[in-house]
């Protein structure tokens, strides 16, 4: 299959979908054409996934890849408050990659999230690499005009939530580095999610737990329901979303706000799967949880008036009190009756060579 057909292709299955809103012309021209809203802001995110880097193609299945692609910027538009409507997607491809089945895999993925939430893929790019395949994957929402969720709104005396739980994601990191791999059922495309994990549930075995932690890092489930809510019900007064970890991310929000933290050890919803195999295989909850990259849960603060009005689950996920905003510049944990000066601990690219950290 040529660029074209593969265009042709990708042309067919995003117009099948009928969820498009004001797409004027989407695939197949020089430039896609939206139609703008009165008293809406366009919230744009672009997240770029490199082979060796973000992902290793040994250990992720075209089809999660395809997922993780679209959830990862899906998550940064629910960390603004906003509802997702259009994404665009650009890939990099040696040869291997394009001749096999690599590609239709990786689309079918994509494809299966963005009917989850509606989303219509209104563009892209397709090229050729020497080596390694990179994708870059846009998604574009809207919020209410002046309604967008900034990091930068936190202010003292606010509540700190974080949806679902955390430290599974790095979990799962850990165990595809130690050489687990996620089940696959014989057919190309199909999935093995295995049984259902729900919270509190004991009955599951060591390989069940080993299978969700895979699936937490590789197929992330963005916050979308959680987002909208916040957003769109003015509860929010800051967001972020958990990608580099809690303890770098709680950091970045507070910096934007010119405000500090102080998180309660005890309150972390700690990954229910982490908990079960932690010590076995030198998994510690906590410092996953305070450290560990990827979850793409929502970190949010919510004024004290505006408790109450929080909803208690959406979309089944629920919501954990973990601290509160204050004036004091700092980040700190308190665990048991000690409180510790949390220093961010999460995935930073260029790590070391002093562009980031020489500040
Ligand atoms: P150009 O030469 O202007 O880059 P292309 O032939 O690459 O044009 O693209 C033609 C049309 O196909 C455009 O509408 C573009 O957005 C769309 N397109 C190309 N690659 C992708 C892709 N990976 N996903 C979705 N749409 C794509
Ligand atoms: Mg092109």
């Amino acid at each position: 299959m040529n660029e074209f057909e593969f265009i042709a292709r990708l042309r067919e299955q995003a117009s099948a979908r009928k969820h498009s809103t004001r797409i004027v012309k989407g695939i197949g021209d020089d430039a896609s054409t939206i139609r703008e809203a009165a008293n809406r802001d366009l919230i744009v995110t672009t997240d770029l996934l490199v082979e060796g880097v973000d992902f290793h193609r040994q250990a992720t299945p075209p089809r999660l890849l395809g997922h993780k692609a679209l959830a990862v910027s899906l998550s940064d538009i629910a960390a603004m408050g906003a509802r997702p409507y259009w994404s665009f997607l650009s890939f990099g491809m040696p040869r291997d990659a394009w001749s096999g089945s690599f590609k239709d895999e990786f689309i079918s993925g994509y494809f299966a999230l963005a009917d989850q939430f509606g989303v219509t893929l209104a563009g892209g790019d397709v090229s050729e690499t020497k080596e390694g395949v990179v994708v870059d994957s846009i998604v574009l929402g809207e919020v209410e005009s002046g309604a967008a969720v900034l990091r930068s709104g936190a202010r003292v005396g606010d509540q700190i939530f974080v949806t679902g739980n955390l430290g599974g994601a790095a979990a799962g990191l850990k165990l595809i580095e130690l050489g687990a791999r996620v089940l696959m059922e014989s057919e190309p495309g199909a999935i093995a999610i295995g049984p259902v994990v729900e919270d509190g549930q004991s009955k599951r075995t060591d390989d069940e737990a080993i299978q969700a932690l895979l699936l937490r890092q590789l197929r992330p489930e963005p916050r979308v329901g959680w987002g909208i809510v916040l957003g769109e019900e003015r509860l929010a007064t800051s967001m972020i979303d958990l990608s580099d970890g809690l303890s770098s991310d709680l950091h970045h929000l507070c910096e934007e706000s010119n405000v500090g933290a102080i998180i309660d050890a005890a309150s972390l919803p700690l990954n229910d799967n982490v908990k079960q195999l932690c010590g076995r295989r030198a998994l510690d909850p906590l410092a996953l949880a305070l450290h560990g990259g990827e979850d793409f849960e929502l970190l949010f603060t919510v004024a004290p008036e505006n408790v109450s009005r929080l909803p208690k689950r959406v979309d089944g996920v629920a919501i954990s009190p973990i601290g509160e905003i204050t004036e004091l510049r700092d980040v700190q944990l308190k665990e048991k009756n000690r409180l510790w000066q949390l220093e961010p601990g999460g995935f930073e690219h260029f790590a070391g060579t002093g562009s980031h950290s020489a500040e």
